[in-house]
Order: structure tokens, then sequence, then C-alpha cells
């Protein structure tokens, strides 16, 4: 889709996220959690968290409070887990909101019991248990008496427990397999006291796809229902399909002598008479100031050349005489037979997909098809 109004813009398939989530609800049977942290991997929280629900997703997780407390005031009324930190303070608009948080000190259950004392409702829980990823959660020696405790707390609902793969998205899955067979033990232990918190959960996408013993009650993917791939070694099975474009408008097409420099620092020379565009994109929107960088105009890849400035770029436009003003630039998606996908931008920025799209800058406005207005 083009734009009259915008000098770049980004495009979000809703069906897309729709659909994507549809294939993973009915791929595995098992209820979704569809992970919309960190605006929706850039893609937009509050449409792509309903396309998801119309997909099919059950859940929505986040990692901010403030992510939940935004889907709460759209009026989602879905349940909500927050998977990462809350400071203790804000427990307590967790709880009024109806919004499930993860805990794994002994510390936040204790402040829970006191906190929730003067609520009408129970503050829902999830015990995150750290089983190889050393990131959060409770050491597995402490599982079963924070369960104890948990489970003993008035007023504190044990709602769920979970844990998260570190190399669920590698070729070699036994790291990964290690953390689940921790996992399981784990929760024997748990279910042994008789404690059995109903959403037991692990499998973000790489695990949901490629380890499929490890889904349990509750599959958390994110990247993959945007139709990204989980990494370079683990592509996302056929019938999945990428949500997101990113376009702009060539602002100014002009021949510049041999010789001239472009951009700051004129790291560029022209060697010739040369045809140069201007592309109001730049770092400030999330196009990374690297060398290298290419993008489609006129179905043709072509050279960002000279540094990326904070608004805008240059790119050489000899392939493509009839280029002007005017005309249509894709920095991720398709245009004629040619694509650059967000894997390929990743690579020319030796970083992940996932790093692209959630760099994506509020500033450039996103148009959603079909239409949610
Ligand atoms: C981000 C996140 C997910 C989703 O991971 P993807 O690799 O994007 O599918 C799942 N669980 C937790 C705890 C997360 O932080």
């Amino acid at each position: 889709m083009s734009s009259d109004s915008y000098s770049t813009w980004i495009n979000v398939d809703l069906d897309a996220i729709e659909k994507n989530v549809s294939i993973l609800a009915s791929r595995t049977g098992v209820p979704v959690m569809a992970v919309v942290k960190a605006n929706a991997y850039g893609h937009g929280i509050i449409q792509a968290a309903g396309a998801a629900l119309r997909g099919g997703a059950k859940w929505l997780g986040v990692a901010r409070l403030e992510e939940a407390l935004v889907l709460r005031a759209s009026h989602f009324t879905c349940p909500i887990l927050v998977m990462g930190y809350i400071p203790g303070n804000s427990f307590q608009a967790a709880a009024v909101n109806d919004i499930s948080v993860t805990i794994w000190s002994s510390e936040q259950i204790q402040s829970l019991g006191l906190m929730t004392g003067n609520l009408g409702t129970p503050i829902k829980v999830h015990l995150k248990i750290d089983t190889g990823m050393s990131r959060l959660g409770a050491p597995g020696t402490e599982a079963l008496s924070l369960a104890k405790q948990i489970a003993g707390t008035h007023k504190v609902l044990f709602e769920g427990i979970f844990t998260h793969y570190a190399r669920a998205d590698e070729l070699d899955l036994s790291s990964a397999k290690e953390q689940q067979r921790v996992f399981i033990e784990i929760l024997f232990g748990i279910n042994r006291a008789g404690i059995e918190p109903p959403c037991v959960h692990a499998a973000n996408s790489a695990g949901t796809l490629f380890l499929e013993d490890s889904r349990f009650s509750l599959i958390r993917p994110g990247i993959s229902i945007y139709g990204l791939h989980p990494s370079q070694e683990r592509s996302l099975p056929g019938g999945f399909r990428a949500s997101l474009e990113w376009k702009a408008v060539l602002s100014q097409v002009k021949v510049l002598p041999a010789g001239r420099g472009v951009s700051y620092g004129h790291e560029y020379i022209t060697q010739k008479d040369e045809r140069i565009g201007t592309i109001p994109v730049g770092y400030a929107d999330g196009f990374r100031r690297v060398p290298g960088n290419q993008v489609l105009v006129g179905g043709n890849l072509v050279p960002v050349v000279g540094r990326v400035c904070m608004d805008q770029v240059c790119v050489q436009l000899d392939q493509v005489p009839g280029a002007k003003a005017g005309d249509e630039v894709v920095i991720i998606g398709a245009q004629g037979d040619l694509q650059i996908s967000a894997e390929q931008v990743a690579d020319r920025w030796g970083t992940i997909n996932y790093e692209v799209v959630c760099g994506l800058a509020d500033r450039v406005p996103r148009q959603y098809f079909p239409s949610v207005d």
C-alpha cells in the first residue's frame, strides 16, 4: 500500500498477524498467549493485540506493567501477564486492573500478601523459575518452598508457573531439552505437594515450533505471530506471512557532477555524473547509521551512499534513470520482483530481526490493513 500523506510510513497487515496466530493455535491445540511487548515488536500494540485475539489468542503477554495498562485502557478484557519486573508499589495497580504478575522471591510474595489485604479479588501470580537462562526467576532449589508460600498466602492466586528457554532457536536443542527436564522435575515436586497451578508454560516461538513437548498448557509466541523467523538457523514453517512493510518516498532526485561529496563528512564522492536521490528516513526512525544499506526503488536494489543522517539518507540511482521525486521507496518489503526482509536488514546491521522491528521509531506512522478506524 502507498501513502499520499506520509514521507515515510509502516504498513501493518493485521490479517497476516491474525492468520499467523491461528496457525499456531490450530497446529498446537494449546492456548496461545500472544506476546505483544515493545509495542508488539514495533507493529503497534493495540492493533496487533486485536488481530491476535481474532486469530484465537486467549492471553496477551507483555514485559512491563505500563504495557498491560495500555491494553486494559483500550478495553482488552482477556487475561494479561506481565512477564517482567514490577516495582513493589505497582503491584496494587496490577491487581486493580486484573493483570497477572510474575514473581520469583519470597519477599515479593510477602509484600503481595500484605498489599492485597484490602482488595476485593486476589492478585494472580505466575512463579518464574530460572532453569538455565540465568536472567530472571527463582533458582530451582527454591521453587517448592516458593510454591508452598504462594499457595499458603491469602488473597494471592497461584495462577501459573513458567520458565524461558535460552537456546530453543538453535538446531541443537540439547540445552533447551535440559532446561525442559529441569522444569518438569520441579513441576513434579510441586504437584507432589498437592499444588497445581493451572497455567504451565515455557515455549516462546522457537520452543513452540521446534520443541513440541515443551508446549505444556500455554504457549508464548512473539516473533512468529508477526511472521518473522525465530533465528537464522530456525525458519518459520510454510503458511506464516510477514506482517510489516516499511516504505518512504523519494523527496528529491538530482544529477550531481563528478567529484561532489554526499552527506555529512563527504564519505561518498561522485565519480562521474551521478543520479542521487534523497529519502526522508534516518537513524531517528530506526534506520541504522552504518555503511552498506540498500533500499528498493523502481524495482531495483539501490545503495545508500554517504552517511545516514537523523532524518534523511541519500541513494545512488544510476540504475533507475526514470526515478523521480515522489516515487515509492521500500526499506522492508517487496517491490516488483524484489524483496528486502527484516532478516536481510538484520544481517546487514549485524543484529537480529527482533531488533530491527523493535527499533522502528514511534514517529514513523503505522497504517493498518484492513483499516481499523
Ligand atoms: C519475549 C518473550 C517471549 C516471546 O519470544 P519470541 O522468541 O518472540 O517468540 C516469550 N516469553 C518471554 C518470557 C519473553 O520475554
